[in-house]
């Protein structure tokens, strides 16, 4: 991207997925290595097939996934570099904290039931991938000068691997592990009331670790409801369709809840309907507490510039507000007290606060 940033100031990003932040580059590079098969063998056609332009559905949006996780999933070297080239971007950016997310589970290929993206059982837990993230995750700390904080993913169609996922953010709480999400397709009907995503979540506030859950991006309030009268979150994943339902919009405003919004994911996942008022223009308007976000950068062929330019040539938001929601942001970060004043100074400097 040869512009200048629409936002060319430090920036808090708090939604964004590991496995959606790769460059095609080290996909092409593991898939070659390994003698795994990809839909294409230079950048521009890979970025082709796995990046999108207009709106799809969900499956086929899922496709995307399989065509690349294959190449990465499975490989100790290949997620290790994966973290690390996630901070290398983040830097590029301006982002100067991330919490960034994944499904340790989908880069597993042992003690992992069923195996993911086809592969052939190996030797690579679910425990070890974490420990491979972080690795990758604090070098890209030490050499780019991001700070970045991790949560682990359960999957709504997988509550027998939430379990695990709670315990793994107990084991690795202080190598970056902050917080537990909620993630996949949340129009499975009461996917937050399986028990094994509950007694994970119920773990998660016994242990004092963190909660977000993905609600409302395409699913009814009821889930934003569920999100946070059953799994406790503190943030929400998206939550667009939090609006739907006023008295819950009004409380969770009241409780000033935290909305992680994804503009230009919102517009391809087809989560917000071009033509209608953005969620996120009434979380302006409201004064809300939120923050932008770029969820999956690789399919969406994004930085967080597109979603900055995205809400600033459409829906004509200020600096002045570009500064107010990235303090939100930091404000409502998975960091502990002492850190997140840290990182509020440093932003206020920047803004000149
Ligand atoms: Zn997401």
């Amino acid at each position: 991207m040869s512009q200048s940033p629409v936002f060319d100031k430090p920036k808090v990003e708090l939604h964004v997925h590991l496995d959606g932040a790769i460059k095609p580059e080290t996909i092409l590079f593991y898939g070659k290595k390994r003698g795994i098969p990809l839909p294409a063998d230079t950048v521009e056609e890979l970025q082709n097939i796995i990046g999108m332009d207009h709106p799809l559905s969900l499956p086929e949006f899922l496709k995307k996934f399989e065509y690349y996780m294959p190449a990465i999933a499975g490989d100790r070297e290949a997620i290790k570099r994966v973290a690390y080239e996630f901070v290398e971007m983040k830097a590029k950016e301006g982002v100067v904290y991330v919490e960034v997310r994944y499904s340790p589970h989908l880069l597993a290929n042992s003690k992992v039931k069923p195996i993911p993206w086809n592969q052939a059982e190996g030797d690579l837990t679910p425990d070890e991938v974490v420990f491979l993230v972080n690795q990758g995750l604090q070098e890209g700390e030490r050499d780019f000068h991001v700070k970045v904080r991790s949560i682990l993913c359960c999957m709504r169609h997988m509550p027998n691997w939430s379990p695990e996922v709670v315990e793994l953010c107990k084991k690795y709480r202080h190598q970056t592990v902050v917080a537990i999400d909620l993630a996949g397709d949340e129009t499975i009907v009461d996917s937050s009331l399986l028990p094994g995503h509950v007694e994970a979540y119920n773990e998660a506030v016994k242990s004092g670790i963190h909660r977000t859950v993905h609600a409302g991006e395409v699913g009814p309030p009821s889930v934003v409801q569920q999100a946070v009268d059953v799994l406790h979150a503190e943030r929400i994943g998206h939550g667009y369709h939090t609006l739907e339902d006023p008295a819950l919009y009004s409380k969770l405003l009241r409780e000033n809840m935290h909305f992680e919004v994804c503009p230009w994911s919102s517009y391809l996942t087809g989560a917000w309907k071009q033509g209608t008022e953005h969620a996120v223009v009434r979380f302006k308007n409201d004064k809300a507490n939120y923050s932008l976000n770029t969820d999956d950068p690789l399919i969406f062929k994004s930085t967080i510039d597109t979603d900055y330019r995205m809400v600033k040539t459409q829906m004509n938001f200020t600096e002045e507000e570009f500064m107010r929601l990235n303090i939100n942001a930091a404000n409502s970060s998975f960091l502990p007290d002492n850190e997140k004043k840290e990182l509020l100074d440093q932003l206020h400097k920047a803004y000149q606060k």
